[in-house]
């Protein structure tokens, strides 16, 4: 077992086993904290890293999306979990088509990592736009109007696990061997009824419900902000939208699946999204909901095909690789059906792009 894992084992002697939760979340800051994960040299690649013309799609969705709303004042332009600083630039550089967007706009990025951050300031550097950093969207975002992405942001927020037993819905805890190794175990006393949804109930032995009570809140916290002041946000994720999905906590290393308690801190743990949680706490907060539709038909409706033939057209010589990345972007087999984009709006709103 690595050092990291060392650190877990010696928290667990000292406080009991933890839940899935706590482990997902302290082993996600050590592994983004110590690395750029993006790209053929990384561990995986997301689309702003496939293709430019993604980045492009989302900051036009934007530009739209405060129009269409009378283009309201002193806006935040807020991107959650930016990765290498990609997403935005390309999504301000697409913006410009609209000099007023840009005029009284601020950018801020959320994020944790210190490594992802230095990136996201190079990458961001000859932006003329003031952008500062956060490290977490909280009340002092709450104050204005705001456009909000996040792409691969909600996946690696920590998620629960309860499995069904003879004695009920137990809680999936992480604790340690006789020889002091991270293993999987459960809890022996049943979770209470409320933390399991109705419709999983009579669910059969070996069941697993995955609770993401993190990404709950935040998606509380921004529907009440959008509903409030205007705006719009846009997830995009993978993730599922039918009830009962099941098991999909997973660790991804040097672009293949890897083992969850073996070398804690050096893969990427991630969960499909639960969309249909996300839809009922935007709508509870007051705002109004579009999607999940999926990635492919989302891009495909903004004009992600047009544009690649503007692209391809610009090039001198032929660039087979732009119609192969944005392939990989929409196609079902690849991404398009997988990944699914969602949008929240105040319920005033009308219709966004790519809906
Ligand atoms: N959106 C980017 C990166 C996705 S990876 C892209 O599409 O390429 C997840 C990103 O979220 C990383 O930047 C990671 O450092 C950040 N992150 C993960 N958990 C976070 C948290 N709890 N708070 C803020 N940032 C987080």
């Amino acid at each position: 077992m690595n050092a990291f894992g060392q650190r877990i084992a010696a928290l667990i002697a000292a406080q009991g086993p933890i839940s899935v939760a706590e482990f997902m979340a302290l082993a996600n800051s050590a592994y983004y904290a110590a690395r750029d994960p993006f790209g053929g040299g990384g561990d995986f690649i997301t689309a702003p890293e496939i293709s430019q013309t993604f980045g492009e799609m989302l900051g036009l969705w934007c530009v739209q999306v405060w129009h269409d709303q009378g283009k309201p004042k002193h806006k935040r332009l807020i991107e959650l979990g930016p990765g290498r600083g990609t997403l935005m630039a390309d999504a301000l550089r697409a913006a410009r088509v609209m000099p007023d967007f840009l005029d009284d706009l601020e950018v801020v990025l959320v994020e944790t990592s210190p490594t992802l951050k230095a990136a996201q300031q190079e990458t961001l550097k000859d932006v003329r736009v003031p952008a500062h950093w956060v490290s977490q969207f909280d009340s002092s975002l709450a104050d204005r109007p705001l456009l909000l992405l996040a792409n691969e942001f909600f996946d690696a927020l920590p998620i629960r696990q309860f499995v069904k037993t003879a004695r009920g819905w137990c809680e999936r805890m992480i604790t340690t061997d006789p020889n002091g190794a991270l293993i999987f175990a459960l809890s022996p006393v049943p979770a209470p009824d409320a933390v399991i949804p109705s419709d999983r109930v009579g669910a059969s032995e070996g069941a697993v419900y995955e609770r993401a009570d993190p990404a709950r809140s935040l998606m509380e916290d921004i529907a009440h902000t959008i509903a409030r002041n205007g705006g719009g946000a846009l997830l995009v994720d993978y993730g599922y939208d039918e009830p009962g999905f099941g098991e999909t906590l997973q660790a991804v290393s040097n672009h293949a699946f890897a083992t969850i308690l073996d070398a804690p801190g050096e893969s990427d743990l991630s969960a499909h999204v639960d969309f249909l949680a996300l839809v009922a706490a935007a709508k509870g907060a007051g705002a109004s909901v579009f999607g999940p539709t999926t990635q492919g038909e989302f891009l495909q409706n903004l004009g992600i095909v047009r544009r690649t033939e503007q692209l391809v057209a610009s090039y001198k010589s032929p660039h087979l690789s732009l119609w192969t990345d944005v392939d990989r972007l929409i196609a079902p087999e690849q991404m398009g059906t997988l990944f699914k984009a969602l949008a929240i709006l105040p319920v005033a709103a009308p219709q966004p792009p790519g809906f």
